[in-house]
């Protein structure tokens, strides 16, 4: 069987020993003669391997003790509203920088719950083309939180840098980035994660928030939508997604497997300058429109000289075995993601094909 060189936004390539692992042990967990899919959510065999997910988002992330560690479901976009309904109170008002698609789906979100402030935005004809600095963020020193996107699937965009709040608690969206390498969790009040690009399928939000924020956090919401409830009842509050919690246990233990975060960063970075350097050696066929220092490691994002290059290339790139590259569909262009689990062969293979196809085009 051969593996796709699989270069989607998300859902996106998960590592194969994860999937594997997956697979030897899918009708039979651990002699228990059933699949961890037929288990009870609180019966031991679950209850294990829950706690393991925690426990290596923890060691991974460096996640500090006063932190909570939570698995909850309605993808990134639940976030969206949950955020402000937790804490953003009447009388406050909370503040968004906006660099790209889904930051400007979370302003609108949390408009319709509460006062909100665009603290920056880096929007220009509808695109985004880059990062703030912080000297163009206007923030509200009594906000009662700033917003913001660790890395802006859509166009390509990271933060390389923490801005600088105050005392105002960050809270950061990290679906498209979430273990890339390491973060300073401690500078964070919350960050949030869909865990379908970098730690496991659809289906599972990773949540790390710190705990006296969440416990002084509104209580005049229904309970399920109060991340304190969830962080009371270790996240077994109601049923978990357990099939995808177990499958992100899989792909947390393979990182640790292989060294950590320290690890996939340096292959991170390793996958994304060959390609950026490609991009850049061909300048006369293939452009990056993201300014070089807010490049993003994850969704790297170049046009070609036309738009019906672009389809021809598309379709070329998947004859060829892979797939996923074309851009969203409301920027077009190209796309790569470059997610952790994407092998250094896939991105050789792409840059090979890139070089091969400017000099027929
Ligand atoms: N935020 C970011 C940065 C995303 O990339 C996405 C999905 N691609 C979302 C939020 C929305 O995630 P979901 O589909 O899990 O709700």
């Amino acid at each position: 069987m051969a593996r796709a060189h699989n270069f989607n936004a998300g859902p996106a390539g998960l590592p194969l020993p994860a999937l594997e692992r997956a697979q030897r042990e899918l009708i039979d967990f651990e002699g228990t003669g059933m699949s961890i899919m037929e288990h009870s959510h609180r019966g031991k065999a679950y209850e294990a391997v829950h706690n393991e997910a925690i426990a290596l988002t923890r060691e991974l992330l460096g996640v500090p003790d006063d932190y909570y560690v939570l698995f909850l479901q309605g993808g990134a976009s639940l976030q969206f509203a949950q955020v402000p309904m937790n804490f953003l109170p009447a009388g406050k008002s909370a503040d968004y920088v906006i660099t790209g698609g889904w930051s400007e789906k979370a302003y609108q979100e949390a408009q319709r719950l509460g006062t909100v402030r665009v603290a920056a935005t880096t929007e220009v004809n509808k695109a985004y083309t880059r990062i703030p600095r912080q000297d163009e963020l206007k923030l509200d020193p009594d906000a009662a939180y700033v917003h913001m996107t660790s890395n802006n699937t859509l166009f390509g965009t990271q933060w390389h840098w923490l801005p600088d709040t105050g005392k105002v608690p960050l809270i950061s969206d990290m679906s498209s980035d979430i273990m890339w390498r390491k973060v300073d969790v401690a500078k964070h009040a919350l960050i949030y994660a869909g865990a379908q690009k970098n730690i496991g399928p659809s289906g599972v939000v990773l949540v790390l928030a710190r705990k006296e924020y969440v416990d002084n956090a509104r209580k005049d919401i229904p309970t399920i939508l109060r991340y304190a409830t969830h962080a009371a009842n270790n996240s077994l509050y109601n049923t978990p997604p357990t099939f995808g919690i177990y499958l992100l246990r899989n792909v947390l233990a393979y990182t640790k497997e292989i060294g950590g975060l320290d690890e996939v960063e340096r292959r991170n970075r390793k996958k994304g300058d060959l390609l950026y350097t490609a991009i850049d050696e061909n300048a006369d066929f293939f452009r990056a429109p993201v300014a070089k220092d807010s490049r993003s490691y994850m969704n790297i994002v170049f046009r070609l000289p036309t738009e019906e290059l672009e389809k021809k290339f598309v379709s070329e790139a998947t004859k060829a075995g892979m797939i996923g590259l074309a851009g969203h569909r409301s920027t077009g262009g190209i796309r790569a993601s470059l997610y952790n689990a994407v092998p250094y062969e896939s991105v050789s293979k792409l840059v090979d094909f890139m070089k091969s196809f400017a000099k027929q085009g």
